[in-house]
């Protein structure tokens, strides 16, 4: 009974602590990480070795760190090789929570100068992380400030921890190579970068938030409207959260965000129709069960593929529909000799949108000029907007686009009628 109001005090002096700073790092166990080593000398450039460069800024990160009070571990801590996949397993074995891999850059221009600051693509905590570190670095020394980016390092891409790999400046530049070699240089660096760590862990890392993220949208080119597309979602960096709901959010051409939809958690997926050569932005972002929500994904643009052309017709045509559909005006002929030109832009498809039917025949179609294939659109029973693969290259071309009328009778085909509905590219 005395053990546990013992514990029960315990318990609530702790919680009065955390309340009183604010915010606790509970645990941290940052994984340093000076990279290269050994047989692998990194950038070799102006007499200094990288290697060596990294594991003497990353041992002063180390002590920066347990200066603030982190629990540090090194992947090597002295000129020894070790594979980049022993670095992350390292990591992952000792359950890191940050991992901060050193080394310094090279260029082919003498001039290049400067920190960058690498995460890994998507990585929501790594971007926060990466882009204090460049900042805090490059207030601290006056070095020139190239930013945060995304790479798909191995490093970055196996290791659990939220992973940075810092550039702390070009080997190749003389005048930046000899700060970097300078050790009050060094520790100046390591500073910076273990504040920007400590604020990262304080201010930004919260493991107990849900997170969603986009994906790429698809286009339901094969499907009725091509200019309806899909965008779907799914929770990602959600250690400890469940989520239970999403909000979609998008913002027209030239608008601010606003609600597209709240969504259950059953729901991630949605199709939304635009207008054709228009652009939208949209984002999600998850709710916990107590309803909080999380921080929002990276934005994703949409583009609408636009009219890129219009049809001209030779011979007798007759409008079917007029309504634009398909960036173009349905029309049919039935007179042997009838064509149609399409000029296109930047296509790596060309869908050529029609109907089948059973009083339809063949057309021909040719691009600049060349005979490329006949299709027969002869069908038992009537296919309306019937999207038909007519090219694809391998990167985007420009070409003109002619279907001609056959007309030739076959078995299948008992008649000449040929409809052009619209053309869709992609
Ligand atoms: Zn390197």
């Amino acid at each position: 009974m005395k053990m546990t109001l013992i514990r029960l005090l315990a318990i609530i002096l702790f919680v009065v602590l955390a309340l009183a700073t604010g915010s606790v790092v509970a645990y941290a166990l940052i994984m340093v990480d000076a990279g290269h080593g050994g047989s692998d000398p990194g950038a070799v450039a102006n007499g200094y070795n990288e290697k060596d460069l990294n594991l003497s800024s990353a041992l002063k990160l180390v002590e920066e760190l347990e200066k603030l009070g982190y629990e540090t571990s090194m992947t090597r801590n002295a000129d020894v090789y070790v594979s980049l996949s022993d670095r992350a397993a390292r990591s992952n074995a000792a359950g890191a929570t940050v991992f901060v891999s050193i080394h310094q850059n090279a260029a082919k221009s003498a001039d290049a100068a400067g920190v960058e600051v690498y995460y890994c693509p998507g990585s929501y905590y790594g971007s926060k992380l990466a882009a204090r570190t460049v900042d805090y670095i490059c207030q601290a020394t006056g070095q020139r400030n190239r930013g945060a980016k995304e790479a798909s390092f191995y490093v970055l891409r196996n290791t659990d921890a939220v992973a940075i790999l810092v550039e702390c400046g070009f080997l190749t530049n003389s005048s930046e190579a000899a700060l970097l070699a300078d050790p009050v240089f060094q520790r100046k660096q390591a500073a910076a970068i273990a504040r920007a760590i400590d604020d990262f862990l304080r201010e930004d890392y919260c493991p107990g938030m849900p997170h969603a993220r986009l994906s790429a949208p698809t286009f339901a080119l094969l499907g009725p409207r091509p200019n309806v597309f899909t965008l779907t979602w799914a929770p990602y960096n959600t250690p400890d959260a469940s989520i239970t709901a999403y909000d979609v959010e998008y913002a027209p051409p030239g608008g601010s965000w606003r609600d597209l939809f709240s969504s259950p958690t059953t729901q991630t997926a949605h199709s939304f129709r635009g207008t054709a050569g228009a652009s939208y932005w949209f984002r999600v972002r998850a709710l916990d069960t107590s309803e909080t929500p999380g921080p929002y994904s990276p934005a994703v643009r949409v583009t609408v593929p636009s009219d890129q052309g219009v049809f001209r017709y030779s011979y007798s045509w007759r409008t079917y529909y007029s309504a634009t559909r398909y960036f173009g005006s349905a029309r049919y002929a039935y007179r042997k000799g009838a064509y149609a030109t399409y000029a296109f832009k930047n296509a790596k498809e060309v869908y050529l949108i029609t109907t089948k039917a059973p009083f339809y025949g063949r057309a021909k179609i040719y691009v600049n000029g060349v005979y490329v294939r006949t299709i027969d659109l002869y069908a038992p029973k009537g296919q309306y907007r019937v999207p038909i693969r007519v090219l694809s290259y391998s990167s985007p071309t420009s070409g003109t686009l002619k279907v001609v009328m056959a007309g030739t009778k076959s078995a299948a085909s008992t008649g000449y009628r040929i409809e052009i509905d619209g053309v869709a590219v992609r």
